[in-house]
């Protein structure tokens, strides 16, 4: 019976035998998703973390390895699901950013020890519990009206021909002074004035989901306040290295640095494992052409 069986499975095209139908492809800096089997938890990069409405996320961070990934999808009834992710590679784009002076490029003593320790605060507060999911998807918009953002989430930037630095997020061109709200109900676990990204605010929203604004004009929270979903939190500026006032929302989820216009759309639009590979495929293009979140081009 078992060698039956085993040359039943060696007769099957291999590609077939090697992905069962448990199985999606996402970008690099993308997410994945799986629907439509009521889950309690995932499991990713042998971490396990809950599930958002009874899906599973597969947040991949833009530097994750492109290859095969092993996903885990554990039902109400504690029942483990396996399935594989592919991760394709990404060329990200390359920019070339002029500043007036070398402040933001040649640090001076004080600066770099400045910049040291905020780096370690930073680094301190994003060590967040994937504890109870505080969110849902899509996430609020942070402005009624949120403007396309350009193409240069995890570009790498060229400053003064010199400086290399990788754009972990997003811009968008919103008017200084605009109040920005929180995406999501969360706890501030950071807001300061840091010499590079000015007067930025870190809000843990659970389940291992970090939101960030960067350049803010004025703080409207401080570290520790619990925040609502659409509550204000800041104005727009361009305080620390920024060439013109603008918004900069960055996300961590599983500590996976991830394009945050993603979970701003319908997570429909994610690859899905149910999906087939040109529904996949199809979703993947999309996501590439950056196109804004729906309901803004009016
Ligand atoms: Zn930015």
């Amino acid at each position: 019976m078992k060698s039956w069986t085993l040359l039943a499975c060696l007769a099957l095209p291999l590609a077939a035998h090697a992905a069962p139908d448990h199985r999606v492809q996402v970008a690099q800096g993308g997410v994945a998703r799986w629907a439509g089997m009521e889950a309690k938890a995932c499991g990713f990069l042998g971490k396990r973390y809950p599930a958002v409405d009874g899906d599973c996320y597969y947040p991949v961070d833009f530097q994750l390895k492109p290859g095969v990934h092993e996903i885990a999808l554990y039902d109400t009834d504690g029942r483990q699901h396996l399935g594989w992710m592919t991760v394709e590679k990404v060329d990200f784009p390359e920019v070339e950013i002029t500043l007036p002076d070398d402040t933001y490029i040649n640090l001076s003593e004080d600066n770099a020890k400045r910049h040291r320790e905020e780096r370690a605060r930073v680094v301190k507060a994003l060590k967040v519990d994937a504890d109870e999911p505080q969110f849902s998807l899509p996430l609020a918009k942070p402005v009624k009206q949120l403007p396309q953002s350009e193409n240069d989430f995890a570009s790498r930037r060229l400053f003064n021909g010199t400086h290399k630095s990788t754009h972990t997020g997003r811009d968008a061109p919103v008017s200084v002074g605009s109040k920005l709200g929180s995406v999501a109900d969360g706890t501030v676990i950071l807001a300061e004035d840091q010499f590079f990204t000015g007067n930025a605010v870190y809000v843990d929203h659970g389940g291992g989901l970090v939101s960030m604004f960067f350049h803010l004009s004025e703080l409207s929270v401080a570290t520790g306040d619990t925040v609502k979903r659409g509550q204000a939190i800041g104005k727009v500026g361009s305080s620390g290295r920024s060439t013109g006032p603008h918004m900069h929302l960055g996300i961590r989820w599983m500590n996976a640095r991830i394009d945050p216009y993603l979970l701003l759309e319908d997570p429909a639009k994610l690859p899905s494992v149910a999906d087939s590979a040109a529904e996949e495929q199809a979703k993947i293009d999309q996501a590439q052409r950056s196109e804004p979140p729906e309901g803004d081009q009016q």
